[in-house]
């Protein structure tokens, strides 16, 4: 089992992963790159949203950000990716960690799942090709668990704010990246188009009753 003490030694395991191969454009297959995921799971592990948790990831992909979970000890990963050809590299990449986190793979549409979770972590499809995916996806993680990791375009920042809160969600910390977009796609001209993306953690509003003063 793969022993990580350092963000740096989280990127490095999670760069070793297997990625799409011929990414399904429509599905709005990118992969997170290693650093910025490790840079999160770091961060949601010492917030305490990672160890002995249960922790949802909504369009797994090639299953780097529920690996890193299991990774770093959340008790059990559920990874849910509809893309049927994914599931073998998926399966091998999980097998090739060597955790004995407990998992479950479903190989669904996001709409279709009804665990409940802890934490979800996503990094859904933009809404570049179809247009809401990242709606839906956020929809189904407030139905899933208090506490949710979600990667969008920056340029979504306000639409994100205003969705979480008719949902009774908050935006409790954010991270913004370049992300690169490799040109795993026949439509990049660049070899590496950079985009600017956040991403939010969302957590279901507790309120707390401040002394006499009445306030929430
Ligand atoms: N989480 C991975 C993959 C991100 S790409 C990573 O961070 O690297 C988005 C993934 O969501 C793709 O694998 C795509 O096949 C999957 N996906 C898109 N729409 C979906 C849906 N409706 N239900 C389940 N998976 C979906």
């Amino acid at each position: 089992m793969v022993k990580i003490n350092s963000k740096k030694g989280l990127a490095v395991e999670l760069s070793k992963l297997e990625v799409f191969s011929s990414p399904n454009v429509s599905l709005e297959q990118y992969p997170t790159d290693s650093e910025i995921a490790a840079e999160v799971l770091w961060f949601a592990y010492h917030k305490g949203d990672i160890k002995e948790k249960v922790i949802a990831d909504l369009g797994a992909g090639t299953g780097i950000l529920g690996i890193g979970c299991m990774i770093l000890k959340a008790s059990k990963v559920y990874f849910v990716e509809k893309d049927k050809s994914l599931i073998p590299i998926l399966k091998k990449n999980i097998k090739g960690t060597d955790s004995d986190t407990e998992h479950n793979i479903f190989n669904i549409d996001i709409s279709e799942f009804d665990q409940r979770a802890d934490v979800v972590v996503e990094n859904p499809p933009f809404g570049i090709k179809n247009r809401h995916a990242d709606k839906n996806f956020l929809k189904k993680a407030f139905l899933t668990a208090k506490v949710i990791y979600s990667f969008h375009k920056l340029e979504s920042v306000d639409f994100i704010r205003a969705f979480s809160k008719d949902n009774d969600f908050s935006v409790t910390d954010f991270f913004k990246f370049e992300f690169p977009l490799k040109a795993s796609m026949k439509f990049h001209k660049k070899k590496v188009k950079k985009i600017p993306v956040g991403c939010f953690r969302l957590e279901f509003k507790t309120f707390h009753c401040s002394g006499n003063s009445g306030n929430f």
